[in-house]
């Protein structure tokens, strides 16, 4: 190890200790911290932030990080070393322009906002939220300000910048084309689909699935998916989560509807996928600032390929769906694995992204991107929002939420401040395709389900994903894994010849 490495890597070992305590108090509020809580933790959670900030980001390491890009001190860095090195910088080009007092006042707002934002979606009015999302935003916007002008790039956008925090490399034009091919491939597939549906929109029945034995399927099914409890912990909030301090501690959560099995259901998988990401970081680099999922969009492509193209297919269910019926009896004995199937692949233009169907979802998704571009262009502020939701939703899946509850209060993510996250669920989405496809190549993955044998899947995602932490971005591994980078038209393959098949639609 060179020696002027060993002399910062105590600033990221603080740094990470502070991020650690951070991670687990946001998994504490989420999931059993008393509700008068939020007001005072508030101040740990930006006390916390400063001691991460304060570790990461201050005069001595920029000069010795700067020495280090030096060729020569560069070279003598390990392969690892240098993968910190340079994320390092990244986090220093993102936090370091935003002066220190804001960036904890920040903090501490949007500590605070996520109760108003629930209390708001309770009362199902969006005036209560309302003051505090134009504060988070005025903060987003100020931010992305300083970065713009402490880099060279003067032209790039508000936008641009605040993406790249969730998805390097793809910009506002990448994901323009992106969502452009989206809109012109599948909405009009929808509407076929959503035509034909009617006669062969299979549901499960609408009863009561009593919620200690969905607790205990999912728990079990967390299991058989791959997740690993005794590295791991699953609970219970409002919006099932994921979260990890490490690679042997990964916490998900789940939420129970008595009256609908399959949001618990799905949303385990879901979770569970993300799960497995963090479980296989490889333990040289976990607690660095390389050892997390390397985006996330890339992180949904996992958790999206087992809910979706793992956790809703035939092959899947084969071995196990005999569990699920005799986990509830009086509901399912009656209803064979071919209607099972139909059913939870019911395709259902509705208000509600979380319940969305995998042909719709990315449709949502194009709502929250276009909203986001506008609020950050200043094109509309945060009180046009509700209007503008309603009309989008009406244009793309010809639905108009009825209520802020149902509409735009639905998500967490703006009282977080997560502005640029949600493109990366679209195209996470996408990236799974692409995977599936490069997977189906070279193992036979229909077999290995039908045989109740999801080894070899995980193994091989964590010899081509996950073991890399960030040390690879999205590009690089999709390229060294699939042999070529990004490419979006294998998501609408994907999806038009299983919903072709599904709804018996021809010259697809
Ligand atoms: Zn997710």
């Amino acid at each position: 190890m060179s020696a002027l490495f060993e002399e910062i890597k105590p600033y990221m070992d603080k740094g990470m200790a502070a991020k650690a305590a951070l991670t687990l108090l946001e998994w504490d509020q989420e999931t059993l911290a008393p509700p008068m809580a939020d007001e005072w933790t508030a101040k740990v959670v930006g006390g916390l932030s400063n001691i991460y900030l304060e570790s990461l980001v201050n005069d001595d390491v920029k000069k010795k990080l700067e020495k280090l890009q030096n060729e020569r001190e560069f070279s003598q860095l390990s392969v690892i070393e240098q993968a910190i090195v340079k994320e390092w910088e990244n986090v220093i080009q993102q936090l370091d322009p935003i002066p220190q007092k804001e960036y904890q006042a920040y903090t501490e707002l949007v500590a605070r906002a996520g109760n108003i934002w629930a209390k708001a979606k309770e009362k199902n009015d969006f005036r209560v939220f309302c003051p505090y999302l134009k504060e988070i935003v005025e903060y987003k916007r100020k931010f992305a300000m300083y970065r713009k002008k402490a880099r060279k790039d003067r032209k790039i956008e508000l936008y641009d910048i605040l993406l790249e925090d969730y998805e390097p490399g793809f910009t506002i034009e990448k994901l323009d084309s992106f969502f452009e091919e989206i809109k012109k491939e599948l909405v009009p597939f929808i509407q076929k689909v959503v035509k034909k549906g009617s006669k062969k929109n299979y549901r499960l029945p609408r009863a009561k699935y009593n919620i200690e034995k969905q607790q205990e399927f999912c728990k079990w099914l967390a299991g058989y998916v791959g997740f690993d409890f005794s590295k791991g912990v699953l609970g219970e909030s409002e919006h099932p989560f994921s979260t990890n301090l490490h690679n042997h501690d990964v916490r998900i959560s789940d939420h129970y509807y008595e009256e609908n099995l399959e949001s618990a259901i799905f949303s385990i998988i879901h979770e569970t996928g993300h799960a497995l990401y963090e479980f296989g970081i490889d333990s040289e680099i976990t607690m660095t600032l390389v050892g997390f999922g390397t985006s996330m969009g890339m992180h949904e492509s996992q958790s999206r390929f087992y809910e979706n193209i793992i956790g809703r297919s035939e092959s899947f269910w084969k071995p196990i769906y005999i569990k699920l019926q005799e986990t509830f009896p009086e509901q399912l004995q009656n209803v064979p694995i071919e209607d099972f199937i139909q059913a939870i692949n019911r395709v259902e233009p509705g208000m509600i992204r979380t319940e969305a169907d995998e042909l719709t979802y990315s449709l949502h998704v194009l709502v929250r991107y276009e909203a986001e571009k506008m609020l950050l262009s200043k094109e509309i502020e945060v009180e046009d929002l509700p209007g503008v939701w309603n009309e989008k939703y009406e244009e793309y899946l010809g639905v108009s939420p009825d209520s802020d509850k149902n509409g735009v209060l639905q998500d967490v993510h703006w009282s977080c401040g997560d502005f640029g996250y949600f493109p990366s669920y679209a195209l996470g989405t996408a990236v799974s395709a692409q995977i599936y496809k490069n997977m189906q190549e070279v193992m036979p993955v229909e077999e290995y389900l039908e045989n109740g044998n999801l080894l070899p899947i995980r193994d091989y995602l964590k010899e081509h994903i996950y073991q890399y932490g960030k040390r690879k971005n999205t590009n690089e591994i999709l390229e060294e894994m699939t042999g070529e980078e990004f490419n979006a038209s294998y998501y609408i393959q994907y999806l038009k010849e299983k919903y072709s098949k599904l709804y018996d639609i021809n010259g697809e």
